[in-house]
């Protein structure tokens, strides 16, 4: 039996605005995608029954189709029924170490992981835009989580333009293990709230002059951490932070620490991240952090942007 380990990184949003509606009822974005050191461990294993399973060791995970994973495997053997006949199932085992429900896009970039994986099992010899093209189908970050590094993303997400890649600035992650926030909930909200501000006009050169990331796409061609941390945006902040306080709590606690350069909530959260200029500041972040909330349903991570997307160890 074939098999291949895979290693599937998380994201972060440097930047994320929300232009306005789209007639497939998503929003138009413009987004920053980076991918950061934390990830999860993915086994693909060819299986000599015609079936797909998914283990997963984290509990909240679901393993049945709603798993994305599970889906993504499932993709492939519909696209590819020649290869699912000839080759057979698959086992999918998922080692969760990304934050679940986290803002992370952690279950976008396990069925990431398994479009490669797939690829590989069944010698597809699929190009990384084919199987970005495949991952749109079913996630709007499967994309970006295929490529990794450093990308804008515009339509829902899944366009994507990398830009200069941004290795080892330290960051730490701060999230309340019991609070999740649902995606569809803090989009939809935001419609509520905020969707009267939305560009009605659908031309590009309107879009184009509505979108304010260029700064920050300025800053990342320069390299420059103190810049891009001042830069961070998510308009989702102004719908999550009134409803989740302790989210609010923890990005004022991070904001207010001498190391960190700019703080920011990732996606739709409840996950908000510090930017520091070394792994030690981040370390001693971390423990001011743990000091003032030693609740131990507050997880923290110290992590740091890295370059790719999906990686093959074996
Ligand atoms: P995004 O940033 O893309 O919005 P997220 O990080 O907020 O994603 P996920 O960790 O992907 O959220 O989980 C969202 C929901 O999807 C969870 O409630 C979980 O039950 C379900 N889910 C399905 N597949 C997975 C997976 N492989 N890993 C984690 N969660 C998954």
């Amino acid at each position: 039996m074939r098999s291949y380990t895979l290693t599937a990184p998380a994201k972060i949003n440097l930047y994320l605005e929300i232009i306005g509606d789209r007639p497939d009822g998503y929003h138009e974005l413009a987004m920053i995608l980076q991918s950061i050191d934390l990830a999860d461990q993915i086994e693909v294993h060819s299986l000599s029954v015609d079936t797909i399973r998914v283990h997963c060791n984290h509990p909240q995970v679901p393993t049945d189709k709603s798993n994305l994973a599970y889906r993504a495997a499932e993709l492939m053997v519909n696209q590819f029924p020649e290869a699912f006949s000839t080759y057979g199932g698959v086992e999918i085992k998922i080692k969760k170490h990304i934050p679940v429900a986290a803002g992370l896009a952690g279950g976008s970039t396990d069925a990431a992981a398994v479009l490669v994986g797939i690829d590989l099992l069944w010698k597809l010899g699929l190009t990384q835009s084919e199987l970005e093209e495949l991952g749109a189908t079913l996630g709007s970050d499967i994309p970006f989580c295929v490529a990794g590094g450093t990308a804008i993303a515009t339509g829902r997400g899944e366009q994507l333009a990398p830009l200069s890649s941004l290795d080892h600035i330290y960051i730490v992650l701060a999230k309340y293990r019991s609070l999740e926030v649902s995606t569809a909930w803090a989009y939809k909200t935001y419609r509520q709230q905020f969707g009267s501000s939305y560009l009605q006009d659908d031309s590009l050169t309107a879009r184009a002059s509505k979108v304010h990331s260029g700064e920050m796409v300025k800053a990342i061609l320069n390299k420059d951490v103190t810049e891009i941390a001042q830069k961070l945006h998510n308009d989702l902040e102004r719908v999550v932070l009134p409803e989740y306080p302790q989210v609010l709590q923890l990005r004022e606690l991070l904001a207010n620490q001498q190391q960190v350069l700019g703080t920011m909530m990732s996606g739709s959260g409840p996950t908000v991240f510090a930017l520091t200029e070394s792994e030690q500041q981040a370390q001693t972040v971390k423990l001011k952090i743990r000091e003032a909330i030693p609740d131990k349903d507050l997880e923290l991570f110290v992590t740091k942007t890295t370059t790719h997307g999906i990686q093959i160890n074996s």
